[in-house]
């Protein structure tokens, strides 16, 4: 098991005037035994930091350190990392246990380890009565998990997952899901594992790493990124459906929105040009609330209902429970917003300031 530098990272594609630059320059520390996300919408570079860890991809700028060592030279065989891949890559003529064994034999590991090694994985993901099988005779949940015991009886330093789950139907994705953190429950190796899904990332990471456009917004706990999200994209990416934001001027406490000036229920951080965020689940429709919605259309999910509507021209979502009241379109309603709820961030560079 090792920790994972990465030092003002950057990547770009092509060279000249023609390059592109994809990565901006990424600084994380990951400790060893860490479960880490990272997480951001398609083509914000993800897969390319993961395959820079890797090595099948070269470092333009920048360090990037396993343990103690500075891997940017190292051929992908050299940096004892083992990789799990969305499209499994198994040997599809060869059985379970040969597709687990083959990286051990290239690798001259004696057989009796290599036997001892394939057991061990095969019960703890289950595979022991299926080792004969070929992969085409496995459902797709079951290839997944021969395509992490191949990873697994590497006795890698380093876990790296390239969406391995997105090839799984919903129900499957998230049994996975339960699978992978009991699996590094049992093992502690440090692990990389990239999504575009946002759930998916609140649910496995112990830290996650938000990217965007090649660039890390945020770097924190699912629980911190959630809380206190550093920037208006994590608030949009983190949580479903994404915070409220509003864009208005703040003079003490009112905010003012085009068409609607707010009471807010402690004075913004400063006045002038602001941002503020707030979830949908974390107002309520009340008449003890003041800020005016005008109710456009209404989604039933079954535990809870989702309230689309207008303060003043700008857009609102409220999340209510399933149980409620429901309001009626078209009507006005009041709102009621918690003021250890909101967010602000600022216009310009929107990053949070509160
Ligand atoms: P993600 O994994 O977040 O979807 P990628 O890391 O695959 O994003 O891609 C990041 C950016 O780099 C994208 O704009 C993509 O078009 C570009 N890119 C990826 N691979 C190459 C390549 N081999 N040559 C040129 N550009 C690339």
């Amino acid at each position: 098991m090792a920790s994972i530098s990465l030092r003002k990272v950057i990547k770009r594609y092509g060279s000249g005037a023609s390059a592109n630059q994809v990565i901006h320059g990424v600084d994380a520390e990951i400790s060893d035994g860490e479960f880490i996300v990272i997480v951001g919408p398609s083509g914000c570079g993800k897969s390319t930091l993961l395959r820079m860890v890797a090595g099948l991809e070269e470092i333009s700028e920048g360090d990037i350190a396993i343990g103690d060592r500075v891997v940017n030279k190292l051929e992908p065989a050299q940096r004892d990392i083992a990789m799990v891949f969305q499209n499994y890559a198994l040997y599809p003529h060869m059985t379970v246990y040969d597709n687990m064994a083959y990286g051990l034999k290239i690798a001259k590991v004696p057989k009796a380890d290599i036997e001892t090694r394939v057991q061990k994985a095969a019960k703890i993901l289950e595979l022991s009565q299926l080792l004969q099988r070929k992969p085409r005779q496995l459902s797709g949940g079951q290839r997944q998990r021969v395509a992490m015991g191949r990873a697994i009886v590497r006795q890698p330093q380093v876990f790296l997952f390239d969406e391995p789950l997105s090839n799984l139907d919903a129900k499957l994705r998230a049994q996975t899901r339960l699978e992978i953190q009991k699996l590094h429950t049992e093992l502690g190796v440090t692990s990389l594992f990239v999504t575009h899904d946002q759930v998916e990332a609140m649910t496995l990471a112990q830290r996650m790493i938000v990217m965007n456009a090649g660039r890390m917004e945020q770097f924190g706990t699912p629980e911190e990124v959630y809380a206190r999200p550093a920037t208006t994209f994590v608030a949009g990416f983190i949580g479903s459906p994404p915070m409220n934001l509003l864009h208005g001027r703040a003079d003490g406490a009112s905010f003012g929105l085009t068409g609607q000036s707010l009471d807010l229920p402690r004075p913004a951080p400063r006045n002038g040009s602001l941002i503020l965020g707030v979830r949908p689940e974390h107002v309520r429709l009340s008449n003890q609330g003041s800020w005016a919605l005008k109710v456009e259309m209404i989604e039933m999910l079954g535990a809870e209902r989702l309230v689309y509507g207008r303060l003043g021209a700008a857009l609102f979502t409220v999340r209510i429970a399933g149980t409620d009241p429901v309001p009626i379109m078209g009507q006005t309603v009041m709102v009621q917003v918690p003021a250890e709820h909101i967010h602000w961030f600022d216009e310009q560079t929107q990053a949070r300031v509160a």
